[in-house]
């Protein structure tokens, strides 16, 4: 689709702003719980954004790999306004039949048969621990159930999740944390070994295994193909569920649809949110048949999958597909970790690796150099880019789903201009 199209769904867009920005009136009244870059953004198209100084950006965060469509999407701007008009919100106590649909679409395109839905990654993920714990119970009689998780891991801020999380500055003074989540180093299949049998003692079993397909915030960090192989045979053997956070993969950003289907491996369970909506807030929790165990009343949320949020997220679902957004997926990711690995050879001394799926992607700085991620991008920032931080020194690209040859090849030249300013700093 045209920019000429999409702008004139959106009306006005540039150097046009409407809304003066009062930074101070912003800090004096919003939690400092974010260490933000100094900028407001106010409206988007395609994967740009502009500020409230008029100023233009290539958007390569997407909201944290949440704006699948980019901005202002014709697709979303029309379910959004179509369903906010019939009906946006009732009650899980009614059938909703957006929400039907859009478990149906998921079901019909992945391994799950059955889906809760909720409104964050987080929410997700507190499902699918108390379903697997539910589980660990029930069918694998186990008294204290065990969860894996993998250090560098990311799987939201709740307590559990924190807990789940295996990063030390998550956690810190939120103790005391939520009990039965046990760490081990991701992609090491020996230390899964290992603490499947030592943790085999009284009450006390492993029950689950929580992992990241791609461990995203920690680092973009592919998952080995042989080590989930490898898990997926243990959890056969031992009737461990295996559960995936697809928060940030799922939804095409690998160029699959869903991450497990590049490591050729199913997962019992697997959770969604991000770029399921689009920017609209919404998480699911996916599961086979066999590993769905909840009965009415053991979990709930008043917002999850209400018609607002499932009308719009399965017409981002619909896009997807009637769009071929996983062809672009495949090929825009191949062109942006060429033109990163032209600037790792060009900056060997700045770049020292480049990795990815499809459009997650990461570069990572050497050590060796006195600049962190956070400098990386707000270098970017300055020459139009913008970009997000995985970890310390991993700079993350994430750009909507349909972001362009065009725009991609502008992302590069705006980056390599952002590495020459901070060399010559
Ligand atoms: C972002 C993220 C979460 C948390 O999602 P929220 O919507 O912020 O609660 C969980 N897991 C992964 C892998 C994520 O990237």
């Amino acid at each position: 689709m045209s920019i000429e199209t999409l702008t004139t769904t959106n009306g006005q867009l540039g150097s046009n702003t409407s809304h003066q920005f009062d930074q101070n009136q912003f800090d004096a009244a919003v939690m400092s719980t974010y260490a933000r870059f100094p900028i407001a953004l106010e409206k988007g198209l395609g994967c740009r954004v502009w500020d409230t100084q008029g100023r233009e950006y290539l958007d390569f965060v997407a909201g944290i790999a949440t704006c699948t469509l980019g901005h202002a999407h014709p697709a979303m701007i029309e379910s959004v306004t179509q369903q906010i008009q019939k009906l946006h919100h009732v009650s899980n106590l009614y059938y909703i039949p957006e929400q039907g649909e859009l478990a149906n679409w998921l079901v019909s395109h992945s391994c799950a048969d059955r889906v809760f839905f909720c409104n964050s990654g987080a929410e997700a993920n507190e499902a699918a621990i108390k379903l697997a714990r539910k589980y660990a119970h029930t069918v694998l009689e186990i008294e204290h159930p065990i969860i894996l998780t993998a250090h560098a891991s990311f799987h939201g801020r709740t307590l559990a999740t924190i807990t789940a999380t295996a990063q030390p500055k998550y956690q810190k003074y939120f103790d005391p944390l939520v009990p039965g989540f046990h760490y081990v180093p991701y992609n090491d299949i020996n230390a899964v070994e290992a603490a499947v049998s030592e943790l085999d003692e009284g009450n006390y079993r492993v029950g689950a295994i929580l992992l990241e397909p791609l461990q995203g915030e920690g680092g973009v960090r592919p998952g080995d193909i042989a080590y989930f192989q490898k898990l997926r045979q243990i959890c056969d053997e031992t009737g461990i569920l295996l559960i995936f956070d697809e928060v940030q993969v799922g939804m095409g950003r690998t160029g699959k649809l869903w991450g497990y289907e590049t490591l050729g491996v199913e997962p019992d369970i697997f959770t969604s949110a991000k770029g399921l909506g689009g920017g609209i807030p919404i998480g699911a929790m996916l599961a086979k048949k066999f590993c769905d165990v909840f009965q009415p009343g053991e979990h709930a949320s008043t917002f999850g999958g209400n018609p607002f949020a499932c009308g719009v997220a399965l017409s981002v679902c619909q896009t997807l597909e009637r769009e071929d957004i996983l062809t672009n997926v495949v090929n825009r990711g191949e062109q942006l970790r060429q033109g990163l690995r032209l600037l790792a050879a060009k900056y060997p001394h700045i770049v020292i690796d480049v990795r990815g799926w499809g459009l997650i992607n990461g570069m990572e700085l050497s050590p060796d150099i006195p600049y962190t991620a956070a400098d990386v991008a707000k270098a970017a920032m300055e020459q139009g880019l913008l970009l997000v931080p995985a970890g310390p020194k991993v700079v993350r690209f994430v750009p909507p789903l349909v972001v362009t040859a065009a725009d991609i090849n502008e992302g590069l030249a705006r980056l390599e201009q952002a590495l020459v300013n901070i060399i010559n700093h």
